[in-house]
């Protein structure tokens, strides 16, 4: 695996010892380490530099105190900067509407359909919600049986129109349900593809106008790399989202795509999936994250 960030800056500031300020010359070999560690954890390149660029102007001149060591205040200051970047504290849902709508969106595999059935799960068991799963993704029988599967596995209920093809009128119809039999939350599962397309970003961005939802999520896999960054651009060029979940970060990536994508997109990550089961969902903490990708 990767040497850690501690250690490799451990490294670099052994010829440091004696100086007592941060300065360009010192600072420029950390830099590099710093940059290399980011793009090992999946970081885009230009969120690198521009991370680099500002780590660069806070450290420099900062006078190192006799009882910490260079490398370790320099740890800091980008564990510090990393943390805020991906912006400081936890970001909860608007969930204030009665039923509050969430629209799910993302590609093809992304991890969206678990992601309803771990959503509902945590709203009802922490929130003492009343979850309704809607159907949405009407173009794969297999979906509608996958998400009925899950909402039996959480123990929550699932609205489907099977052979209706009309998204906006299955969430509409919904939406009228679940206010009818006081459904606190209403989670619409939509239809991804393996690429963006414009068909299907036309259907969602219709959807969205028609339910105007409290939430819309962009579920994303955390293993795609360079490509979530992408992918999370094109998403929110069209339907200007709400928030992110990672997903698959049980995996051995070390979560760079995070900070990438809350750079480019700047909005939130709100969850994060950890595994396939329905407990495997958290709350995103900016702070773990940045422990996570300086290892
Ligand atoms: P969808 O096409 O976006 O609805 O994606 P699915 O929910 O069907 O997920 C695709 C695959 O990824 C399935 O095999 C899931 O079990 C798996 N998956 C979803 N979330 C996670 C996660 O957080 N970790 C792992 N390891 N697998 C996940």
């Amino acid at each position: 695996m990767f040497e850690n960030l501690s250690e490799r800056l451990e490294r670099s500031f052994k010829i440091l010892k004696g100086e007592g300020k941060i300065t360009e010359i010192n600072v420029a070999e950390t830099l590099k380490d710093v940059r290399r560690a980011l793009l090992d954890a999946d970081v885009n390149y230009k969120v690198a530099k521009q991370f680099t660029d500002t780590v660069k102007q806070k450290a420099m001149g900062m006078n190192v105190l006799t009882a910490i060591k260079p490398s370790q205040l320099m740890v800091k200051i980008v564990h510090d900067e990393l943390t805020e970047l991906m912006g400081g504290k936890a970001v909860e849902l608007n969930l204030e509407n009665r039923p509050a709508i969430i629209l799910m969106s993302g590609l093809q595999g992304s991890g969206k359909t678990t992601f309803t059935g771990k959503l509902a799960k945590m709203l009802k068991d922490r929130q003492h919600k009343k979850p309704l799963l809607v159907a949405c993704d009407v173009y794969r029988p297999a979906a509608i049986e996958q998400l009925k599967v899950v909402a039996e596995t959480v123990g929550v209920d699932v609205y489907t129109e099977e052979g209706n093809k009309n998204v906006v009128e299955i969430a509409q119809n919904a939406i009228r349900k679940a206010k009818q039999e006081s459904y606190t939350v209403v989670i619409v599962d939509t239809a991804g593809r393996l690429a963006v397309d414009e068909e299907m970003m036309n259907e969602i961005s219709n959807l969205k106008q028609a339910i105007n939802p409290d939430e819309t999520l962009f579920v994303v896999d955390s293993m795609t790399g360079q490509d979530a960054v992408n992918t999370a651009k094109e998403f929110n060029d069209r339907l200007d989202f709400d928030g992110v979940v990672l997903t698959k970060l049980d995996g051995d990536t070390r979560g760079g795509a995070a900070l990438s994508i809350r750079t480019v997109v700047t909005k939130p990550i709100k969850f994060v999936g950890t595994g396939e089961k329905m407990e495997a969902i958290d709350v995103f903490h900016p702070e773990r994250m940045a422990d996570r990708i300086l290892g």
